[in-house]
C-alpha cells in the first residue's frame, strides 16, 4: 500500500506466515484450521461451529484474509525474506529508514522468522548479509560503516541486550532525534559475527514462564542497524548519508486475560497490549493520512523509539504469524484481525 502525502511516501507491506503444526499440538488432538490458499490469501476456520450443521454452508465457517503476501509451513526463510525485507535493503543503503516487525502470539513463529537457526537464518542475518554485499559492490566509490545495537523493551523499560549489565536505559529526544542514552553500538563486519551477537543477545531476553507457554517472550526485541556512507572522493561538501533498519521481534500478542495471569503477569500483559495497540494506531494513522498527519507516538516506549523510523519517508513491513492448529483459534483470529486492520484496505 502506498500513501502520498506532501511529496513523501509511506509504504506498508503486510505479510502473514502460518507456521507448520507442531508435534505437541497434534498430541493435544488439534486439527488444522488455518491454511494458505495462494500467494495472498489465508483462510481460518472456526472449530467451534458444528461441521454437521447442514443449514450452514461449509464456506461460512471459513473466513478469508488477504495480504500482500502469505506464507505457510512450506515457505522457506529465503522466500519470506525475499518477499518482505529484501526490497528494503537498497533504500537503507541509499540513506532511508525502514522497519520490519514480527507480530503474533507466543509460539506462533516470530523469533523463527526474525532470528531463525544457524542452518536456517532469519530476516535479521539475511538483511545484514545483503547489506554487507551491497556495500561491497560499491566499495570502490564509497566508504561504509555498519553498526548495530540490540535492545529489549520489557514492561516499558529498556535494556541493552548486547550489554545487559548496563541496567535500564533512558529514551531521549534531542536535535538529532530519538536516542537511547548509553546504548552500545557494535561495528559489524560479517554475517557470522552478527548471528553470534544476536544469539547471545537473545539469551539475555526477559523470558518468564506463563500458563500459555513456558518460554513466552514478554519483551519486544529491537535490532537497530545503522549504515553510514560517504564518497571516497575527497571534497569539502562531502555528505554522510545515514540509513537505519529496525528489525523487531514483538512481544507475544496474546491477551493477558486469556493466559489467566494474575499480578505481575497481568501488568506485563497490559503493557504489551498498550504498546501493540499504540503501534497499530501509529501505522494506521501514517497509512491513512501520510507522514504529515498527526500521529501520537507518545503512548508507549516502542512507538516513541520508532518515531523517526515510522514517520517521514520510510518503508514498513509487518510479518504476522499464526499457528495452523485449532487449539490456537482465538489467538490466530486476533492476529489476522490486527494485521488486517494495519493493512487498512
Ligand atoms: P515465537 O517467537 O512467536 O514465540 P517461535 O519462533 O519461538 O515463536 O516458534 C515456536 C516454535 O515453532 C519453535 O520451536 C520454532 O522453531 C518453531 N517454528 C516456528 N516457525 C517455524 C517454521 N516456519 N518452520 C519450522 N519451525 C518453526
Ligand atoms: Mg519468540
Amino acid at each position: 500500500m502506498k500513501t502520498e502525502g506532501g511529496g513523501q511516501d509511506h509504504q506498508l507491506t503486510v505479510a502473514l506466515r502460518v507456521r507448520p503444526v507442531s508435534d505437541a499440538e497434534l498430541e493435544q488432538g488439534a486439527t488444522l484450521i488455518a491454511h494458505r490458499v495462494d500467494n495472498n490469501m489465508v483462510v481460518l476456520m472456526d472449530p467451534q461451529e458444528d461441521p454437521d450443521d447442514i443449514l450452514r454452508a461449509n464456506r461460512s465457517r471459513e473466513k478469508q484474509y488477504v495480504f500482500d503476501y502469505s506464507f505457510d509451513g512450506r515457505s522457506s526463510q529465503e522466500e519470506v525474506y525475499a518477499h518482505t525485507t529484501r526490497p528494503l535493503i537498497e533504500s537503507v543503503i541509499e540513506g532511508f529508514n525502514a522497519t520490519v516487525f514480527a507480530y503474533g502470539a507466543t509460539g506462533a513463529g516470530k523469533t523463527y522468522t526474525m532470528l531463525g537457526t544457524d542452518h536456517e537464518p532469519g530476516v535479521m542475518a539475511r538483511s545484514l548479509n545483503d547489506l554487507f554485499e551491497g556495500m561491497y559492490r560499491t566499495s570502490e566509490n564509497m566508504v561504509y560503516q555498519v553498526s548495530m545495537s540490540y535492545l529489549e523493551i520489557y514492561n516499558e523499560m529498556i535494556r541493552d541486550l548486547l550489554s545487559p549489565e548496563s541496567g535500564y536505559l533512558e529514551l531521549r529526544e534531542d536535535t538529532k532525534g530519538v536516542q537511547v542514552a548509553g546504548l552500545s553500538e557494535v561495528n559489524a563486519k560479517s554475517t557470522k559475527e552478527v548471528m553470534e551477537l544476536l544469539q547471545q543477545g537473545n539469551k539475555q531476553r526477559t523470558q518468564e514462564p506463563t500458563k500459555a507457554n513456558k518460554t513466552s517472550s514478554r519483551s519486544h526485541a529491537v535490532l537497530q542497524v545503522t549504515v553510514k556512507q560517504r564518497s571516497r572522493v575527497r571534497n569539502t561538501t562531502q555528505e554522510v548519508r545515514v540509513g537505519k533498519l529496525y528489525m523487531i521481534d514483538l512481544a507475544g500478542s496474546e491477551r493477558a486475560a486469556q493466559t489467566q495471569n494474575r499480578g505481575k503477569r497481568m501488568k506485563e500483559g497490559a503493557h504489551i497490549n498498550r504498546s501493540l495497540l499504540a503501534l497499530g494506531n501509529c501505522i494506521n494513522a501514517l497509512c491513512e493520512k501520510g507522514p504529515k498527519a498527526y500521529v501520537n507516538y507518545r503512548d508507549s516506549k516502542l512507538t516513541r523509539l520508532l518515531k523517526d523510523a515510522l514517520g517521514g519517508n520510510c518503508k514498513t513491513v509487518m510479518i504476522a504469524h499464526i499457528s495452523p492448529a485449532s487449539t490456537s483459534f482465538d489467538e490466530s483470529r486476533n492476529t489476522l484481525l490486527y494485521a488486517d486492520r494495519a493493512k487498512n484496505i
